[in-house]
């Protein structure tokens, strides 16, 4: 009787945990079967079932998934980023919301241009930097040129003193054609937009260089811009210029914006051999004598 007892006993410690008591297998490593599926928040629940006998013989937890939002809309210059996001798991719905971080964000400028998003600061009839009045804006920029080639810059905008200078001035002498000064040799040649836009300045160091100790009395219009320099706010503006007469078309086009703008305007640009080209602020660019005593000077900048 009590050997028949310990053959029994034996016989169950070898099927270790199966229910068939005929079996005598070890579990092996089995499967993992899911029996709660875990969402955003809550943990889910598996097995691990035998793949001999389907015995479960572990079971453990499945992390929660978290919620799943998409990235935060970040602000712009001009738009707001979103204060709300929702997780997009299929039934959740769940709301993150966030208090800082999305407020629309200031333009950052420089040189009138936002390098963040390239939003041009000034239109026309807008007061510069320098204190004048904005009368030219390109939005892809035009070539500033220098008789320095490497302090040839793009530029963005053309700005205008409020008011022009304060006495009539000469051009120059109208022995030579100025070598380097833009020419326009007709009329026809004016009717190219633009075409000297971005000349003006490059135009005004080479007269105001030409002309110096020549004793011409009593003003240099080239001159008269070169030295003009403004404060504002404590900072100084002395890149001022006699605008190209293409330049002086533009500003003239603009007059509505300026202190008594009348009269007749020397531009830098020269007529062969011994003119230059002026225009009215009523009628169209024409050649003058460059030693014409009589006509007014604008100051103008670009930045
Ligand atoms: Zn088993
Ligand atoms: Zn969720
Ligand atoms: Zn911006």
């Amino acid at each position: 009787m009590k050997k028949h007892f310990i053959i029994v006993l034996a016989v169950i410690a070898l099927c270790v945990g199966c229910d068939n008591g005929n079996d005598t297998h070890n579990h092996d490593s089995g499967i993992w079967r899911t029996v709660l599926e875990p969402d955003c928040e809550t943990t889910g629940t598996k097995e691990l079932h035998c793949n001999s006998c389907n015995e479960v013989f572990d079971t453990d937890t499945i992390a929660a998934l978290g919620h799943n939002y998409p990235e935060w809309t970040a602000p712009t210059c001009e738009t707001a980023g979103n204060d709300t996001r929702v997780c997009t798991r299929t039934g959740c719905g769940h709301e993150d919301i966030r208090s800082t971080g999305f407020a629309v964000l200031e333009h950052s400028f420089e040189n009138g241009i936002c390098t963040v998003c390239d939003f041009m600061q000034y239109d026309i009839g807008d007061t510069g930097p320098a204190g004048g009045i904005i009368f030219y804006v390109s939005a892809t920029g035009f070539t500033l040129y220098d008789t320095d080639p490497a302090k040839d810059k793009t530029v963005y905008y053309l700005e205008a003193a409020f008011a022009r200078e304060t006495y009539l001035s000469q051009w120059g002498d109208n022995s030579e054609l100025i070598d380097g000064v833009s020419t326009l040799t007709s009329a026809g040649a004016l009717s190219v937009i633009g075409q000297t836009i971005g000349y003006g300045k490059k135009d005004t160091q080479i007269i105001a260089a030409h002309m110096d100790g020549k004793g011409i009395i009593p003003y240099v219009a080239a001159q008269v811009c070169a030295n003009k320099s403004v404060t504002v706010d404590g900072t100084v503006f002395d890149d001022w210029f006699l605008p190209s007469i293409h330049e002086l078309m533009e500003l003239i086009t603009q007059k509505k914006y300026f202190n008594n703008m009348l009269g007749e305007y020397w531009s830098s640009s020269q007529y062969p051999v011994s003119a230059a080209w002026l225009m009215s602020t009523g009628g169209t660019p024409h050649p003058v004598s460059k030693n014409s005593l009589s006509y007014y000077v604008h100051a103008v900048r670009a930045f």
